[in-house]
């Protein structure tokens, strides 16, 4: 991402441990009553978290549900953090929020995914936020547009603002899911390879929307190397105001916890790191190979494209193409590829092929034959 003077923003990590354990951020959807507040804090200080969460102002899709308690939680927060020696923060939705949030000396806050999608709201908050020293977290907007995210991000550092992170909560996409918000994890980690030092933290609650998959997601977040985990966490689940169904209570918080794997990223001794050297340059010299496979192949769709713009027959031969498709599924399924893949790879290939043969049926130095 490029800043005014043309450099790229560096984010400063977020976590003084990053690489060695996940950083956990865990508390209640929203801050109902002070002993709900207390409570929570006090089941998650035993089982040991980094960042205790609550919403004080809830963005609601709908009018008419609980909108949060505002301001007035913010006492409970601070007595959470006096009482257990934890760090406290709640979501920001506007210049506002900002001000109460740092005249009470929160410790960090987040941006919403509804709020990251509106740029003059984001601007609003990195202006209020100017001179702070507060931790700031950006959701993932609701849309799976990573430039809004990154612009949100760019928009956070501008302001000055040292220590940054990002939340991936999933995307709000059309059509049917198991999840409330599918992770589309292309898109993270497409921010993680043009930031590798910012800070990224699965929010598996939101992604979930249940308490099913939770674990699940959570695993597959560390597994990539994600740096920390939240989780929305409630002493009573089923009475929560909001998002009573992804909570937690405290064991299972703790439960899911310790089965959690942390993949190291620090530690490699040097007999690993030459073999998976070795491993690395295989896997360099077999993409190599694909690739000339698949110049191969499209030289010959080419002239594949010249026979037909002779004769002049339509480029998609509906049973020529059931045989292909027929051939890699049930060639690539004994080969142990999964059907996602598959699918995803003839789309990307017959598109290709079809650019590819579209652009010699319009090459200007060849004669079109007209049909009669
Ligand atoms: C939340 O964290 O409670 C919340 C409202 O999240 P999101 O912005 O991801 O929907
Ligand atoms: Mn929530």
């Amino acid at each position: 991402m490029e800043a005014q003077n043309g450099q790229m923003t560096a984010y400063r990590p977020f976590f003084t441990q990053q690489g060695r354990r996940s950083y956990w951020i865990a508390g209640p959807c929203s801050a109902e009553t002070r002993d709900q507040v207390m409570r929570a804090a006090s089941g998650l200080s035993n089982v040991g978290i980094d960042l205790f969460r609550a919403g004080l102002w809830k963005p609601r899709t709908q009018p008419g549900n609980f909108e949060g308690v505002g301001e007035k939680g913010i006492a409970w927060l601070l007595e959470a953090r006096e009482a257990y020696g934890m760090r406290i923060c709640t979501e920001v939705a506007s210049a506002a929020h900002v001000e109460t949030v740092l005249r009470a000396g929160l410790d960090a806050v987040w941006l919403g995914a509804r709020t990251v999608a509106s740029p003059f709201a984001v601007q609003a908050i990195a202006d209020a936020l100017q001179g702070s020293e507060i931790a700031v977290m950006v959701k993932n907007p609701i849309n799976p547009d990573l430039k809004l995210w990154l612009g949100a991000l760019e928009r956070i550092a501008r302001s000055g603002v040292q220590h940054i992170s990002a939340i991936h909560r999933g995307f709000s996409v059309y059509g049917k899911s198991i999840y409330r918000n599918p992770p589309l994890w292309s898109l993270p980690l497409e921010l993680k390879s043009q930031h590798p030092e910012l800070a990224l933290i699965c929010d598996a609650s939101h992604i979930c929307g249940s308490r099913e998959e939770l674990g699940d997601i959570a695993q597959q977040a560390l597994d990539l190397g994600y740096d920390g985990i939240h989780l929305e966490v409630h002493p009573q689940p089923d009475t929560a105001l909001s998002d009573a169904q992804q909570q937690l209570d405290i064991k299972q918080f703790k439960n899911l916890k310790n089965k959690l794997i942390f993949r190291d990223k620090t530690s490699i001794d040097s007999s690993n790191k030459a073999l998976l050297e070795s491993l690395r340059r295989d896997i360099d010299r077999l993409d190599l190979e694909i690739i000339d496979a698949l110049q191969e192949r499209m030289k010959q769709a080419e002239s594949i494209g010249s026979i037909k713009r002779a004769i002049n027959m339509p480029l998609f031969q509906a049973k020529r193409w059931n045989y292909i498709v027929n051939q890699y599924y049930s060639k690539g399924r004994s080969a142990g590829l999964g059907d996602d893949f598959i699918a995803q790879f003839l789309k990307a290939l017959h598109e290709e092929s079809i650019r590819q043969q579209r652009q010699v049926l319009h090459r200007p130095d060849l004669q079109v034959k007209k049909s009669s």
